[in-house]
């Protein structure tokens, strides 16, 4: 399928399948994806391992901001880089989870993240996923999706994710991340997530892979005539 130079922003609630889905639109359109939550998570590792977060999640923005100038993060083979070192497998710990919601309130962290999200997306042909890629990162997307799912449906899919990769998991805890995840990254200041008024609606709940694909094909051919 030939799609035009556009940048498609999706955003909806934690673990909907917004990376899976994303990344393989990607592959199947020739398109970068890029994983906006993966920076977010990121910068949470970075803030744990240097004293910037507590266990209560008090965070110390001033610090974090000054130490921020120098972090050299990005995306490279296998995921996402600090500098030379993968932190894929890290920021995907419960840990992190439990810890990147508040970070991501932090407007200079938002900051932070934003202005490496637009320079990649200058080159259009971009699936880029996250909370507020259709509502601020790319308002002028030209095609927007917000994703959504039965709760408990997410967290079991979730919870099956990190038991394949051999950690132990316990459903109801996932559960209550993710609802807290949603919570926080719905009513914060900077950049809530919410639904941008020409997003169309994915819900999954009873889709497969395959079924979102054809949807997505569809609206594609619908709307660029391709
Ligand atoms: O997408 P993922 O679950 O990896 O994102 C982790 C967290 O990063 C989210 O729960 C949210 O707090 C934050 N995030 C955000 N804005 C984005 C992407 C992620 O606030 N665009």
């Amino acid at each position: 399928m030939q799609v035009p130079d556009i940048i498609i922003a999706i955003d909806g609630y934690s673990s909907t399948g917004k990376s899976s889905f994303a990344k393989i639109i990607a592959n199947e359109f020739g398109f970068l994806y890029l994983d906006s939550g993966a920076l977010y998570r990121g910068v949470t590792l970075f803030a744990i391992e240097n004293g910037y977060i507590d266990e209560a999640c008090t965070i110390d923005v001033p610090a974090l901001t000054e130490a921020m100038e120098n972090l050299d993060i990005h995306f490279g083979k296998g995921g996402t880089y600090i500098g030379e070192r993968c932190i894929e497998d890290e920021i995907r710990s419960l840990e992190v989870a439990g810890k990147v919601s508040p970070i991501a309130t932090v407007a200079q962290v938002r900051d932070f993240v934003d202005r490496k999200l637009r320079e990649f997306g200058r080159m259009k042909r971009v699936v880029m996923d996250g909370r507020d890629i259709g509502t601020t990162v790319f308002p002028d997307a030209e095609l927007k999706l917000f994703m959504t799912a039965d709760p408990m449906i997410r967290a079991q899919r979730r919870a099956d994710e990190m038991i394949a990769k051999g950690d132990q998991v316990d459903v109801e805890e996932v559960l209550k991340n993710l609802q807290e995840r949603d919570y926080i990254d719905s009513h914060r200041e900077a950049s809530p997530l919410t639904q941008a008024e020409d997003a169309l609606v994915l819900d999954n709940s009873h889709m497969t892979m395959e079924d979102q694909v054809e949807w997505i094909k569809n609206i594609i051919k619908e709307r660029f005539g391709c």
